[in-house]
């Protein structure tokens, strides 16, 4: 080959590949820029019951972060599941019910969240390597454990079994909890503390502080589950669930954490007048 076709053929490849780029970011930019259908509207407020708590403005907003959320994030199914279009709808309308403060659609969405990847149930992932402080010794347990929700670096991985109990009421809501988790990455300063207006942060301080000494010294909590006594950035995981899932008995045990959850997500959950 003549020494100066190489330059020749690396420009054109250069120019194949930017071309590429250019229509893959043209084709992404039109689907986000679509809105929702009706259908897909309805289909999200017949799914998700907290659609009920959103005023217009808000839905308006829910509707755009589901669009950008739906098309920005990669979608894996897994464990032979079959993802369908109705399952990513009702998945990214729980996890933006986190993001929808004023001006979140101007913000990233959940940018430690690369991909979704989605089991038809509960799922095995390989046992846990401990090691022990004093003597070196290493723990291992040989037994794998089952999930039905994990958060990673650029994952959440879902059981899908789970998010459709949690959409019919279960307690457990293993979107609120993992996408909760991904929140709280945003912030490597503070386990527990996501990125936060500044007016929020000591009441945040004070409040979860207080509530999770409370957790950590109960032995049958009546609405959070003790699993949040584990660490802070459980306890928020666990809070944020209880928040969506049964908000009339986080507001009688734990009024100040429902009102903290309330100006947090900027999101009112109904409690008993
Ligand atoms: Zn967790």
């Amino acid at each position: 080959m003549p020494i100066w076709l190489i330059p020749a053929l690396a420009a054109g490849l250069a120019l194949y590949l930017l071309g590429r780029w250019w229509r893959q970011r043209r084709r992404l930019a039109g689907r986000l820029s679509a809105p929702l259908s009706a259908p897909e509207r309805e289909r999200l407020r017949q799914g998700i019951p907290q659609a009920d708590w959103l005023d217009g403005a808000q839905r308006e907003r829910w509707f755009a972060q589901v669009q950008r959320f739906r098309h920005s994030k990669r979608w894996l199914a897994c464990g032979g599941h079959a993802l369908d279009e109705e399952q990513r709808l009702l998945i990214a309308g729980l996890a933006c019910l986190l993001r929808l403060q004023p001006e979140a659609e101007l913000q990233p969405l959940f940018p430690a969240v690369r991909e979704i990847l989605v089991y038809p149930d509960a799922f095995l992932v390989p046992p846990l390597r401990e090691p022990l402080a004093d003597d070196g010794l290493e723990l291992v347990d040989d037994e794998p454990d089952e999930r039905i929700g994990e958060q990673g670096p650029g994952q959440v991985v879902l059981s899908w079994a789970d998010v459709a109990a949690a959409l019919a009421g279960d307690p457990v809501n293993v979107v609120i909890h993992e996408f909760a988790h991904a929140l709280d990455e945003e912030n490597p300063a503070g386990e527990g503390a996501p990125p936060m207006p500044p007016e929020l942060a000591a009441e945040w301080a004070e409040v979860m502080g207080a509530e999770y000494a409370r957790l950590q010294r109960h032995r049958r909590p009546p609405v959070l589950d003790k699993y949040g006594a584990q660490s802070p950035g459980e306890f928020f995981g666990v809070v944020s669930e209880a928040y969506f899932q049964q908000p009339a008995a986080l507001h009688r045990h734990h009024p100040a954490l429902h009102a903290l959850l309330a100006r947090y997500y900027s999101l009112q959950a109904p409690s008993p007048t």
